[in-house]
C-alpha cells in the first residue's frame, strides 16, 4: 500500500485512481497537535489492515490532482542519517571516513517537510546549499539491539528523501537543521511492496538536469546494518526515518529551482526551491566553496 498524509494532516491511501480518505480508520484529526496519528497507524497497521483493504475496495478515490500531498510522518521520534555511504560520493567530497566506520547523525524532527513544501534556502552569503537524494526508511516497529539477519520486523516502508546541507566544515547537524531541509514523499510505500530494497535505482534532476543517477546496491552500510547500527545505541520507534545516504551528483540549488527525485517502486516528487531571508549566523561569517570532485555517473 502506499500511505499518505494529505488536506491538512488527513490519511489516505493512494491508489490508481487518486486518494482514498481512511482518516477515519486512522484515528486522524485535523484539529490534534501534535499530529502524531500516522505514527499509530503505521503501529498498528497490522491490525487495521482488514479495514484499509476494504476501503480500498469500497470507497472512491480522490484524484491527486484535486490534493495536496504532505509529508506522510510529520513528528517522527527521530531522523537518522548515514553519512558518507557510498564510495563515490565519499570519493567526490574527498572524505576518508565511511558510514561503515562512521555511524549515523541526526536531522531534527522540525526540518521534515512534504513533497509540496518549499525548500527555504537559508540567507547564508558565500555559502552553497546542496541536495542530496536518498532512499528513506519508515520504521515500523519499537525495537532495539536488533540484530541484522531480522533487519526486515524494524521497516514499516520507504519514502523519497531529500537531505538538504549547508557545505561547509562547521558541525554537520548544524548545516542540515534548518527548516525544510527534510523533504520526505510523496508517500510511504509498504514493506510488502518493493521486493529488493537494496537494488532500486534513484535518481535527481534539478531543473532537468540529471545530477544524480545511482542504485542502492551500492550502499556501502546496508539497510540490514544500518537498522542494526542504530537500534544498537537507540530504541527505534514506529515513524522513526532513516536517511540512508546519497551517490554521487551533490551541488547547489538557487531560488526558482525544482529539485526532482524518482526512486524505483517508490515514488516520485518535486520539491520547488524558494530563497529566504532568514537563517543567517555568525557562525557562516567565513564563505566556504566545497571542492567537490566531479564523478562519472554510472550506476544505473
Ligand atoms: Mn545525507
Amino acid at each position: 500500500m502506499r500511505l499518505a498524509r494529505f488536506d491538512g494532516g488527513k490519511i489516505g491511501l493512494v491508489v490508481d485512481g487518486g486518494v482514498i480518505d481512511v482518516s477515519d480508520i486512522a484515528g486522524a484529526s485535523p484539529e490534534a497537535w501534535p499530529d502524531t496519528a500516522p505514527l499509530r497507524l503505521i503501529r498498528d497497521f497490522e491490525r487495521h489492515r482488514p479495514a484499509l483493504e476494504a476501503a480500498m475496495r469500497e470507497r472512491a478515490p480522490v484524484p491527486l490532482a484535486d490534493v495536496r500531498l504532505e509529508t506522510p510522518v510529520p513528528w517522527p521520534n527521530k531522523v537518522i542519517a548515514y553519512p558518507v555511504n557510498y564510495h563515490a560520493h565519499g570519493q567526490e567530497m574527498g572524505a576518508s571516513y565511511r558510514a561503515k566506520n562512521q555511524g549515523f547523525f541526526l536531522k531534527p524532527s522540525s526540518s521534515v517537510s512534504g513533497p509540496n513544501d518549499p525548500v527555504e534556502l537559508p540567507s547564508v552569503p558565500g555559502r552553497e546549499v546542496h541536495h542530496e537524494a536518498e532512499l528513506g526508511i519508515i520504521i515500523g516497529k519499537e525495537c532495539r539491539s536488533l540484530p541484522r539477519e531480522r533487519w526486515h520486523e524494524a521497516v514499516f516502508g520507504y519514502a523519497c528523501l531529500l537531505d538538504m546541507v549547508v557545505r561547509g566544515r562547521e558541525e554537520r547537524v548544524f548545516r542540515k537543521a534548518y527548516d525544510t531541509f527534510c523533504p520526505v514523499g510523496p508517500w510511504i510505500v509498504t514493506a510488502d511492496e518493493v521486493e529488493h530494497p537494496d537494488a532500486l535505482s534513484m535518481k535527481l534532476w534539478v531543473n532537468g538536469e540529471l545530477r544524480q543517477a545511482a542504485n542502492t546496491r551500492d550502499l556501502v552500510l546496508d539497510i540490514p546494518g544500518m537498522i542494526a547500527t542504530a537500534s544498537a545505541v537507540m530504541t527505534l520507534y514506529p515513524g522513526d526515518i532513516i536517511a540512508t545516504g546519497t551517490p554521487e551528483g551533490v551541488g547547489a540549488v538557487q531560488d526558482g529551482d525544482t529539485i526532482r527525485i524518482v526512486i524505483e517502486g517508490v515514488g516520485e516528487m518535486n520539491v520547488p526551491v524558494v530563497q529566504g531571508s532568514r537563517g543567517m549566523t555568525e557562525v557562516f561569517a567565513e564563505p566556504y566553496v566545497p571542492p567537490i570532485v566531479k564523478q562519472e555517473l554510472t550506476a544505473k
